[in-house]
């Protein structure tokens, strides 16, 4: 990768669902070793951005390039080339055990000693999933559910973890955990992060900048800091009210 190459970068991006822009021209990047949220109202795009990454939204228009280069992005290639995607819902298979939840994250990895040993990494970073190896997803708390769910999309060492509203539907207190176990997957592995939330407070404390959408459009692109005291976040978000 050159110096001052984003990582990743979507450019220009266009999505139409019918007569729906989800998109209209939003330019986005992450940069190596980056936790980065996607903030905005319902409806703003943020999702979108990520199903366009990951091959599952239809591009009218735009590029997306990764190290650099033009990519098309096509789910199956897209986890081969070391971009993760969690999408929201914590759509984990709730029949199976931890275990078989983790062992389909890897479904792509085709040696055994590699797979064993790469889930073996992932509960070294999760202790608490290793004492549930054996349970049935549906047996656990939210919370617990929303790790497995992110522990599973770690299996194959991504470069790139893309979460969707990892937050959704839990207590403060869970948020909080989930929120310093991303900080700490992105601190001891360098994953760089892309988190679509509404939960502003909680993720602003963790990135190291946001997008700010709207209407399929970047409103702002800048430091926490920055959005927060720019007072955007209350015209946009009132906007909508
Ligand atoms: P956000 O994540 O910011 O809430 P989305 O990216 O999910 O927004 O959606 C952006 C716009 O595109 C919304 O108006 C939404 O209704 C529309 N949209 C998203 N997915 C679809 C779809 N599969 N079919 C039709 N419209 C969609």
């Amino acid at each position: 990768m050159k110096e001052n190459e984003n990582l990743l970068r979507l450019e220009d991006i266009h999505v139409h669902y019918g007569g729906v822009k989800a998109l209209d021209g939003a330019t986005v990047y992450l940069n190596d070793g980056e936790i980065l949220a996607l903030m905005g109202p319902n409806g703003a795009g943020k999702s979108t951005i990520l199903k366009a990454l990951f091959g599952i939204a239809p591009v009218t228009k735009g590029e997306i390039y990764y190290y650099g280069e033009r990519i098309y992005p096509v789910p199956h290639e897209i986890v081969e080339r070391g971009i993760s995607f969690v999408p929201q819902g914590r759509q984990i298979f709730k029949s199976l055990t931890v275990l078989e939840n983790l062992e389909m994250g890897g479904f792509s990895i085709n040696s055994r000693a590699v797979l064993k040993s790469n889930i073996e990494a992932v509960l070294d970073l999760f202790p608490d999933l290793r004492k549930k190896l054996k349970v049935p997803a549906k047996n656990l708390s939210g919370g617990q559910q929303q790790m497995v769910a992110i522990a599973r999309g770690l299996v194959t060492t991504p470069k790139v973890l893309l979460l969707d509203e990892p937050s959704l539907g839990l207590s403060p207190k869970v948020v909080k955990e989930v929120f310093a176990k991303i900080k700490e997957i992105n601190q001891r592995h360098g994953t760089s992060i892309m988190i679509v939330e509404h939960n502003l407070q909680s993720v602003l404390e963790i990135v190291d900048r946001a997008y700010l959408l709207d209407k399929g459009q970047v409103v702002e692109n800048n430091t926490p800091q920055h959005i927060i005291s720019s007072g955007l976040l209350e015209k946009v978000f009132l906007a909508h009210k």
